[in-house]
């Protein structure tokens, strides 16, 4: 079995090496030349990748890069059924639709976007969300075992990216909900350390608070504690929470919260601060 993975920044690189360390035959691509040389098994092209894979792991950043891709693939002669594992983030109805087509085409297709960073993605940790039926998922699953240490299936096709709208959403409206906290806590003169340890071990305690505590100091290894480098970048936070929004939309189900949060990292994400961690967003509460 030949891979092809298209993608190779800042999640896709560490995730082919992933699949290359344990052993799998895989060629790489990106557009760009300078992350395709950091690659060792750089494909000369994607029409090379396209005739020698007959799996094909996209992870590029929005749903109009894995369209031109998967375009770019089908316009050459592949093998029949191969299968299409998108690990991006991008919109369920783009990738419903992308599903249809590949499965029209006899080809599978999962849907398997990812929770965790660079720092998962390089020691094999993400967790994936998969959506697909039960035979293409269990076709991707040894490659997505390579690169996680958790799957969790959903169902039909676009399930995977509808778990991961509505959990970024959670994410975001947390992070919120945990700066002006802790901005009322500052205002208010309480000690931010003593304030962090009560929270952790008491009924406000989350992930968000734990490694994204949005004040300097008492999460050491917290963005906040080192000028905020990401961490997950609050463009990528504006980004998730807008395909929350236009998931919602198209479900007809109301999320106030949801939407809030959507403007609010939107508004905050707009030139520099798109690059730093999310947690930043407390700067623009704590004023
Ligand atoms: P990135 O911008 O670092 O990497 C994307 C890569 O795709 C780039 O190297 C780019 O050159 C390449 N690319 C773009 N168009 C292409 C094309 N037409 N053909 C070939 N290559 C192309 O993005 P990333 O941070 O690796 O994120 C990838 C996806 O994963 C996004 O959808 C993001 O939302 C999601 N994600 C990211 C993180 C994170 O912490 N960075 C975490 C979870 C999920």
């Amino acid at each position: 079995m030949k891979i092809g993975f298209i993608g190779l920044g800042t999640m896709g690189l560490p995730m082919a090496r992933c699949l290359a360390q344990q052993g799998y035959d895989l060629r790489g691509w990106d557009v760009n030349p300078a992350s395709l040389a950091q690659f060792d098994q750089a494909a000369a092209s994607i029409e090379q990748l396209a005739s020698d894979c007959e799996v094909f792991i996209t992870m590029l950043p929005e749903a109009e890069h894995v369209l031109a891709v998967v375009d770019q693939v089908l316009e050459n002669s592949l093998r029949s059924g191969c299968l299409f594992v998108d690990c991006s983030t991008i919109d369920v109805d783009s990738t419903r639709a992308l599903a249809a087509r590949l499965t029209a085409q006899d080809h599978g297709f999962v849907d398997a976007p990812v929770s965790g960073g660079r720092e998962a993605a390089e020691q094999g940790a993400l967790s994936f969300m998969l959506g697909g039926t039960a035979t293409d998922v269990d076709r991707a699953r040894p490659l997505l075992e390579a690169m996680g240490n958790k799957l969790v299936e959903f169902g039909a096709a676009g399930s995977g990216q509808a778990a991961k709208a509505c959990h970024n959403m959670i994410c975001g409206i947390t992070a919120l909900g945990v700066c002006e906290s802790f901005a009322l806590a500052d205002a208010l003169g309480l000690d931010l350390q003593r304030f962090f340890e009560l929270c952790r071990g008491a009924a406000a305690q989350s992930w968000i608070l734990e490694n994204r505590c949005p004040v300097s100091g008492p999460a050491p290894a917290a963005p906040a504690s080192n000028g905020y480098a990401p961490g997950f970048a609050a463009r990528l936070m504006a980004k998730d929470l807008g395909l929350a929004q236009q998931a919602a939309t198209a479900a007809g189900q109301a999320t106030e919260f949801g939407a809030e949060a959507a403007r609010r990292f939107a508004e905050f994400a707009t030139g520099d601060n798109g690059d730093l961690d999310f947690s930043a967003i407390y700067r623009s509460i704590r004023e």
